[in-house]
C-alpha cells in the first residue's frame, strides 16, 4: 500500500506551530508522515498562507538541529546551526510533535551545497575546469567532507526517532551553474542547455585531482578537452545537424570516460562509507544527469534502501518541460532507477502539488492516484509551506481518492 508524505521546511512548521501543523498535516490532509529537513540549502521564499511569521522566509544553508559532538570526532568539518534554532533543537521537539499525531518523520540531509562552510574552510568548494572556486558547491572528494557528510547521517540516525535519513544530494550537483539560489544566473553567448552545463560543472579541487592521479589520469588533459569542447561550441559550427550530446561526447572520448568514472567512484564510495556509519533505512535522492552528478542509481543501489524520484528534468532552471503527466510516462532515466532499486515498491515518487509543475486539482488527484496503482511505496509531496491554501486541498483529494480506490 503506497505511503503518502509531505515535505516540510522545519521553518515553516515553526511558522505554523508545530502542533497546528500536524493537526492539520495528519488529520485534515491525512498524510502518514512528513519529509522534514535536517540540513537544508539556502532558501528565500514567499509564505503563500497567513501565519504571524514573516511572509518572507529567507535562511543560509544550515542544519536544524544541535549536532551531538560524539558523531564528529575525527570531523575537521561541523554542521552550522540554523540561528533561528540556535537555542532549541527544531528536529527533535519536530520529531516529539509529530509523533503525538501519529505521523512518522524522514530526515532529507542535503549538506553539499553550504556557502557559509565554504567561507570559513575554502578549500573544500568544488573548483571548475577554469580554476575558479565556486561559491558554495561542496566537493564530494575532498576527505573532510566525506567526513563530514558520514557524521551528520550517522547523528540524525542515531539520536533522532526518524523512520529514514534520505539522501537528498550526495553527489557533484546538477553542474557547477545550475543552482543560482541567491545569484544571478550565468549568462552566455549560447544557449545553456543541460550539455553545456554539464561541460561547466566537473570539479577539478586538489581532491579531485588527487583522485585522478590514482586512477592514472592527467586531469589537464580533460580540462584541454573540454575547453576544446566548450570553444567548438561558441565557434557555433552546428549548422543545424543535430548536436552532439554531452553523455555521447564523454563515451567517445577514452580520457573523459576514465574521468566520468573517477567521478561515479568518489560518489559511490562516499555512500557506502556513509550506509556504514547509518542506523536507519537511507533511501537517495536519484538525479536525472548522472554524468553531472556522478550519482549512477546501479552503482548505488545496494548501499541505499531505494530512491526517490523528482520531476523528470530534475532542473528547476529549465523552464516550461515541467508537467505533471510527464511524471508517469514510460522514461528511459526513471526506468533505470526503479530497476536498481530493484521495484517500484522501493522508489519514492515526488510531486510538487502547486503550479506550474501542479495546475490544478482533478490532475493531481489523477497522478496520485496512478502512482498507487502503478505500486509505488510511497508519493511525497513538495512543498507544504510553498503550497497555497488551495493546493492543500488538492493533496487532501488526491490522497482520499487513491486510498478509496486501492482500498
Ligand atoms: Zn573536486
Amino acid at each position: 500500500m503506497t505511503r503518502f508524505y509531505f515535505h516540510a521546511h522545519p521553518a515553516d512548521l515553526e511558522a505554523e506551530t508545530l502542533d497546528a501543523a500536524f493537526a492539520r498535516l495528519r488529520g485534515e490532509i491525512g498524510v502518514d508522515g512528513v519529509i522534514v529537513d535536517a540540513v537544508a540549502p539556502r532558501r528565500l521564499a514567499l509564505r503563500p498562507r497567513l501565519t504571524d511569521a514573516p511572509r518572507i522566509a529567507a535562511h543560509e544553508a544550515a542544519a536544524w538541529f544541535q549536532p551531538n559532538a560524539k558523531h564528529y570526532a575525527n570531523a575537521r568539518l561541523r554542521p552550522n546551526t540554523a540561528t533561528a534554532v540556535k537555542s532549541r533543537n527544531a528536529l527533535a521537539r519536530i520529531v516529539e510533535a509529530a509523533a503525538e499525531q501519529g505521523l512518522a518523520v524522514r530526515a532529507a540531509v542535503n549538506l553539499f551545497d553550504n556557502e557559509a562552510l565554504v567561507s570559513r574552510h575554502a578549500t573544500i568548494a568544488c573548483v571548475d575546469l577554469f580554476g575558479r572556486s565556486h561559491e558554495s558547491r561542496l566537493c564530494p572528494s575532498h576527505p573532510d567532507v566525506r567526513e563530514f557528510a558520514a557524521s551528520v547521517v550517522e547523528d540524525v540516525a542515531t539520536n533522532f526517532e526518524v523512520e529514514a535519513v534520505e539522501l537528498g544530494d550526495i553527489h557533484f550537483g546538477h553542474g557547477l551553474y545550475a543552482s543560482c539560489a541567491g545569484g544571478a544566473p550565468l549568462e552566455a553567448g549560447v544557449p545553456m542547455t543541460d550539455d553545456t552545463r554539464s561541460l561547466l560543472g566537473w570539479c577539478f579541487c586538489p581532491a579531485c585531482r588527487q583522485r585522478a592521479d590514482e586512477f592514472n589520469i592527467e586531469a589537464d588533459g580533460v580540462v584541454a578537452e573540454l575547453t576544446d569542447i566548450l570553444s567548438a561550441d561558441f565557434a557555433l559550427r552546428g549548422g543545424g545537424a543535430k548536436p552532439v550530446s554531452f553523455a555521447e561526447r564523454v563515451a567517445s572520448s577514452e580520457q573523459l570516460s576514465a574521468y566520468a568514472k573517477m567521478r561515479t567512484d568518489s560518489v559511490t564510495s562516499l555512500v557506502r562509507g556513509i550506509r556504514r556509519r547509518c542506523s536507519k533505512p537511507l533511501p537517495a535522492r536519484a538525479t536525472s544527469y548522472p554524468q553531472m552528478t556522478g550519482l549512477a542509481p546501479n552503482a548505488v543501489a545496494d548501499f541505499v534502501d531505494g530512491f526517490v524520484l523528482s520531476p523528470p528534468t530534475g532542473l528547476s532552471t529549465d523552464g516550461g518541460t515541467l508537467a505533471l503527466s510527464n511524471m508517469l510516462k514510460p522514461d528511459a532515466s526513471r526506468d533505470r532507477v526503479i530497476e536498481s532499486a530493484g521495484g517500484r515498491e522501493r522508489v519514492v515518487l515526488e510531486f510538487p502539488c502547486h503550479p506550474p509543475v501542479t495546475s490544478d486539482g482533478p490532475a493531481l488527484v489523477a497522478a496520485v492516484h496512478e502512482a498507487a496503482r502503478a505500486g509505488y511505496a510511497a508519493v511525497t509531496f513538495t512543498d507544504y509551506g510553498l503550497a497555497p491554501e488551495v493546493c492543500l486541498d488538492w493533496t487532501r483529494q488526491a490522497i482520499r481518492f487513491a486510498r478509496r480506490e486501492s482500498a
